[in-house]
């Protein structure tokens, strides 16, 4: 079990504790924990949301539109939304979900009564992202200067010292450097949680201060509304900034670090659960989760709709 620092890890430990075990604990072949479990828990590791999917072909259709423009594929955007909606029949039908080699949509393999509802405000969002992003003008003229600068795209941080142990990885989603400035432009979809904060945004500095010299000064971060097609002024990183960013990353290492045992013991209760009905429903662990899924389940109950008989 590598000890290791990623802002996806992170996020995981930040939204749910229980779900951090699952996720990075409870499959692993060392960790002493129920055999059956564990299997169902591997599986249940590959799922996915209708959020989540929204969130990644747009980010696929972002990339390929300016890694081919002004060439860019006449059915770009058909092609993103077509593998979206293959990803939901696929799910969505349980003859063609066995032996899958695709992506599965949580939503329909746990027979969400909202799945249909959920994936098609997902889809209609990744449509609007796209128009406003190819369409409108004050976003045009953001990745227009993306282009006249240094792309960097999903752009792996490594070579960072460790603490306490721990390696730091990551990737910067999206930013362009022009000669020592760097400019971070936050694509915000409505279709992904999470995004730069302060801790992020540190990180990002002492990488590029590491690898290019350039000043955290220089460093700017931007937001883009895609949803709505509104761009945000740029916002420096100021001193306030990367201090916060810096005691987060300790507390969030020394946190991992008081996790270690119980995970590696395959202590399951030592990891609480967070118990909010908004997550718990979009979480792959639910079936797994026993607080959750009776919270899960509960919830349906209280509208009149019922669980499948769980496994
Ligand atoms: S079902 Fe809820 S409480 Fe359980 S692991 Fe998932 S998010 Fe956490």
């Amino acid at each position: 079990m590598r000890q290791e620092y990623s802002f996806t890890k992170r996020s995981v430990l930040d939204t749910c504790s229980r779900s951090y075990f699952y996720e990075y604990y409870a499959a692993n072949e060392k960790v002493d924990f129920d055999e059956g479990r564990k299997a169902r828990i591997k599986e249940a590791k590959k799922l996915s949301s209708v959020h989540m999917l929204g969130g990644i072909w747009l980010h696929q259709f972002i990339r390929q539109f300016l890694g081919s423009y002004p060439n860019v594929p006449a059915d770009l955007e058909r092609q993103c939304c077509a593998i979206f909606d293959n990803a939901v029949s696929r799910s969505r039908n349980p003859v063609r979900r066995r032996n899958a080699q695709g992506l599965l949509l949580l939503e329909y393999v746990f027979d969400d009564p909202e799945a249909e509802e959920r994936a098609r405000s997902s889809r209609e969002t990744l449509i609007r992202a796209i128009h406003n992003f190819r369409n409108t003008p004050e976003v045009q003229a953001v990745w227009k200067d993306v282009l006249r600068g240094e792309a960097w795209i999903e752009r792996p941080i490594g070579g960072l010292p460790k603490i306490d142990g721990y390696g730091i990885r990551g990737q910067i989603d999206f930013a362009v450097r022009h000669d020592k400035q760097v400019e971070i432009v936050d694509w915000k979809s409505g279709l992904q949680d999470g995004g730069h904060d302060s801790l992020q945004l540190f990180i990002y500095a002492l990488w590029a201060n590491k690898q290019y010299e350039i000043k955290p000064e220089a460093i700017s971060v931007r937001r883009v509304f895609l949803g709505e097609g509104r761009v945000e002024p740029a916002r420096g990183l100021d001193a306030t900034a990367l201090s916060r960013g810096e005691a987060k990353l300790v507390q969030d290492i020394a946190l991992m670090c008081e996790q270690q045992e119980y995970g590696k013991a395959g202590t399951e209760e030592a990891f609480t659960p967070c118990l909010k009905v908004n997550v718990c429903r979009r979480c792959k662990f639910q079936r797994e989760c026993p607080e959750g899924r009776a919270l899960v389940q509960s919830s349906r109950t209280s509208t009149s709709f019922t669980l499948p008989v769980l496994a």
